[in-house]
């Protein structure tokens, strides 16, 4: 394996624009993947995409403490600075930005994003100030670091729908891509927060895959009730794990989040679902098979 070299470690604006300076005048492509850290495939595939698309690649790494609600694990969520750097190091990534939160919020920061009807069922119900943190650091994300590509994952499926919303809304001049959710070959999506399950847990939570496989097999085999099949997914992912507290469990128009009653078309299942003292999110677009 050749050598790989540290990406840039940056912690202030200033220090930011000053190393992004030379690149933007050199005319080269700038990706920009926002994460909290603690990497995982997950992560890395987005990093994989921007270095394909992208002539330089800039990961932001920040725990940004207004998407977390009180009594969330805000305090808990994993820190791993360092090994983020060693695994970005070996994807080829050019610079890492990660401020402190004094960097970020300023003690009179005031502005929040207000995000609409997209960012309101779901998560936005269950959490109701998330997507508000999420749009606000995306965009200041976005303005500290100017790129030409933003990248982010379909697993946080509103998410990208809210952040997508926000670009086109405030004319953002930036290209979003939504990278395909990967998954452990058991079939759980990757999280940092699959590492609070105990063994135990972890092997229930497979229940989550397991109901979303269940919603495309009974959409493929000409099922359009959508009550029936949120019935039989309540029922799959009870079965598997008799401890789950279900918040949600949704199946949608894939672009605006309405809930869907016949299916007609592609919609997209969501579910959100504690495990343990864990809650866990996933997704699944499903598509009709055309019957003769
Ligand atoms: P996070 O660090 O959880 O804020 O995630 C940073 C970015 O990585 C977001 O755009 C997530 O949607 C994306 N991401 C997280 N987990 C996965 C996954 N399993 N597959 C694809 N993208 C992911």
């Amino acid at each position: 394996m050749p050598p790989t070299s540290q990406p840039e470690l940056v912690t202030t604006v200033a220090e930011l624009r000053a190393a992004l300076g030379s690149v933007r005048r050199g005319g080269k492509t700038i990706a920009l993947i926002p994460t909290m850290g603690d990497l995982h495939e997950g992560h890395l595939s987005l990093v994989r995409a921007a270095k394909q698309e992208c002539d330089y690649t800039v990961v932001s790494i920040y725990v940004n403490p207004s998407q977390f609600g009180r009594g969330e694990d805000l305090d808990k969520y994993p820190r791993t600075l360092r090994t983020d750097l060693d695994a970005l190091a070996e994807c080829g990534v050019e610079l890492v930005l990660a401020p402190g939160d004094d960097e970020v919020y300023r003690p009179q920061h005031a502005t929040w994003v207000e995000v609409g009807a997209v960012g309101e069922p779901l998560e936005g119900r269950h959490r109701p100030d998330h997507f508000r943190g999420v749009a606000t650091i995306v965009l200041k994300l976005l303005n500290m670091v100017g790129p030409d590509v933003a990248y982010f994952g379909q697993k946080d499926y509103q998410q990208a729908l809210v952040i997508r919303q926000m670009v086109e809304d405030l004319d953002v001049p930036v290209e979003l891509r939504i990278c395909p959710t990967v998954r452990e070959p058991d079939g759980l999506a990757m999280s940092s927060r699959n590492a609070y399950l105990s063994p135990e847990a972890r092997q229930r939570s497979l229940a989550l895959h397991r109901s979303l496989e269940l919603a495309e097999q009974l959409i493929a085999a000409g099922q359009c009730s959508a009550q029936s099949i949120l019935d039989r997914m309540q029922q799959e992912l009870l079965t598997a794990a008799d401890d789950a507290r279900i918040d949600y469990l949704a199946l949608a128009d894939p672009d605006t989040l309405e809930p869907v009653h016949e299916i007609r078309g592609p919609v997209v299942a969501l579910l959100a679902v504690h495990i343990e003292n864990t809650r866990l999110i996933d997704n699944r677009i499903l598509q009709m098979t055309k019957h003769k």
